[in-house]
């Protein structure tokens, strides 16, 4: 059975206590993991520290650092079928769908970031007044802690660590205990590819004590994190002690809108992996339905029955559509959502079964969807982060935008019509970073990703990804030697 250490330094380093890695989908436990504390978060942020001033990584021309990204890309992408199957494992992702979301996503946005890395120009001349001359520099901001869940282990490692690393930063990436085995296989094939050591540090570690400790450490100049908003709440408050910057990619509660006029078979196709991808344990499903009157009976009729075709089970099979839910206390979670909807008064109008072959120490929930919801009820406020489906009726479009908007958060969206010039003016009233139109979740790399509200903010991906961590400097040359006597002239008689 493996057993993670932390990567400290280039230094894997054991500790006293230890964590067991146990897979939703039978209980077993499937590899342990060193437990840190906040004094490895000392020894990373130090080791970190030393990367970034002595390695010679952040003065390596930006071209090269993306080489070492670009062919550690390659790596990871020959190791598609080890890898898929270690994420399938840890956390749930049926395995025909891993292929792409733990391995292809990963490795197209690494190569995504590569290229821009490629392109990426230090200084830019920015004005020329006179004798007076400048230069906007981009340089790395220093060390950066990354902080993750556990619903997409290595994509997440790569929209940190990728992005900070190539633009010469270092990085303390602080993985989730359930799910650690792919940031270790990225930063293996990043250092076979030349990475310096220091420069990625892996830490495990108590939520709230090291991951507190890491994200108010007055070494650490930017925090990453992606999380829940209760968690980012905390992180951006311990941000403030030494006024760190900050992305935050939180929660989310997304709104599907269905208009009268959608290809009614594609919009049920779309609603169901909307909500049921990765059995709703992404934040950005489409959670909160919103079916036009005219279509209602039928759309829903259409959506109980494809849902019941799904096959909710053991994420070995090749035939799982729908995998477990991480742990118990997930399940839990879930649960607690779908009974207080019940007591709600909302109607309980599908509820999938497990497969007889799932494990019965497996944590499934089945596909859930309620009707007769309405907008206050605890299942269309909050993030359930499982496969439950709270559906509500409309009839006039301006009412289902504020309905739509009638939320804290503001990840993701999506509308299904034929009329795309609709479509594009209801997508512009939407309070939401992501918007699909006869889609969802499509998050290529050059699409910048983020939220609204308090579903965070900054962006991940996209053309800027590698400007949110660096810091602008201005170089200004005056060539006359003249310019600061003058200035004197001008306030003093
Ligand atoms: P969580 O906030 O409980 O934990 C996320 C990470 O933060 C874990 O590594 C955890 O150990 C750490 N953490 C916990 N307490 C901390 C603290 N006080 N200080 C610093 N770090 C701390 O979230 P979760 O339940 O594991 O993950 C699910 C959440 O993540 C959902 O809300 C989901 O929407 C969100 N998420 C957002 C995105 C996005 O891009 N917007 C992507 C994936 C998941």
């Amino acid at each position: 059975m493996p057993h993670y250490q932390l990567l400290i330094g280039g230094d894997f380093v054991d500790t006293a206590e230890h964590y067991d890695v146990v897979s939703p989908a039978d209980s077993e436990v499937i590899a342990t993991l060193a437990k840190g504390t906040v004094e490895h978060v000392d020894l990373a942020v130090a080791a970190a520290e030393k990367a970034f001033k002595e390695s010679g990584w952040r003065e390596t021309p930006a071209h090269v650092r993306a080489e070492v990204v670009a062919k550690a890309a390659d790596l990871i992408m020959a190791r598609a079928a080890e890898v898929s199957g270690l994420a399938s494992r840890e956390n749930g992702t049926p395995i025909r769908l891993a292929a792409g979301l733990s391995v292809g996503f990963p490795v197209m946005h690494m190569q995504y970031f590569a290229g821009l890395a490629r392109a990426f120009v230090a200084d830019r001349p920015a004005y020329v007044n006179g004798s007076v001359s400048s230069v906007i520099r981009r340089e790395p901001i220093g060390v950066v802690a990354g902080i993750i869940p556990w619903n997409f282990a290595l994509l997440l490692a790569v929209w940190k660590a990728v992005p900070a690393i190539l633009a010469g930063n270092s990085i303390v990436l602080k993985v989730d205990e359930k799910t650690p085995s792919t940031a270790f296989v990225l930063a293996e094939v990043l250092t076979e590819c030349g990475l310096p050591p220091g420069v990625l540090n892996i830490i495990t570690g108590d939520g709230e004590t090291v991951g507190g400790y890491l994200t108010a450490h007055p070494r650490v100049r930017k925090i990453s994190f992606t999380g829940s908003t209760a968690t980012g709440r905390t992180v951006m408050r311990n941000a403030a002690a030494n006024v760190k910057q900050v992305t935050l990619e939180l929660g989310g509660k997304g709104a599907n809108i269905v208009l009268a006029d959608a290809d009614l078979e594609l919009a049920v196709d779309g609603t169901l992996w909307g909500f049921l991808m990765h059995a709703g344990q992404a934040c950005e499903s489409g959670t909160r339905l919103f079916v036009h009157d005219s279509i209602y009976a039928q759309f829903i009729e259409r959506l109980v029955n494809r849902a019941a075709e799904l096959t909710v089970g053991d994420p070995a099979n090749a035939a799982t559509d729908v995998g477990p839910v991480m742990n118990a206390a997930q399940k839990a979670r879930i649960e607690s959502f779908i009974d207080s909807a019940v007591a709600e008064g909302a109607k309980l109008e599908y509820q999938g079964k497990v497969s007889e072959t799932a494990h019965e120490k497996g944590h499934f929930v089945p596909p859930t969807i309620f009707t007769n919801v309405t907008p206050e009820m605890r299942v269309t406020v909050n993030e359930v982060f499982g496969p439950v489906l709270a559906v509500m009726r409309f009839n006039d479009v301006d009412a289902v935008v504020d309905e739509a908007n009638n939320s804290e958060f503001g990840l993701s969206a999506g509308v299904w019509t034929r009329d795309l010039a609709t479509a594009n003016d209801i997508a512009g009233r939407l309070e939401s970073g992501t918007v699909w139109i006869n889609d969802w979740h499509a998050l290529p790399g050059p699409l910048p990703f983020g939220g609204y509200k308090q579903s965070g903010f900054g962006r991940e991906m996209g053309p800027n990804a590698i400007l949110a961590y660096t810091n602008e400097k201005v170089i200004s040359v005056d060539h006359s030697g003249r310019s600061a006597r003058a200035a004197w002239g001008l306030v003093l008689p």
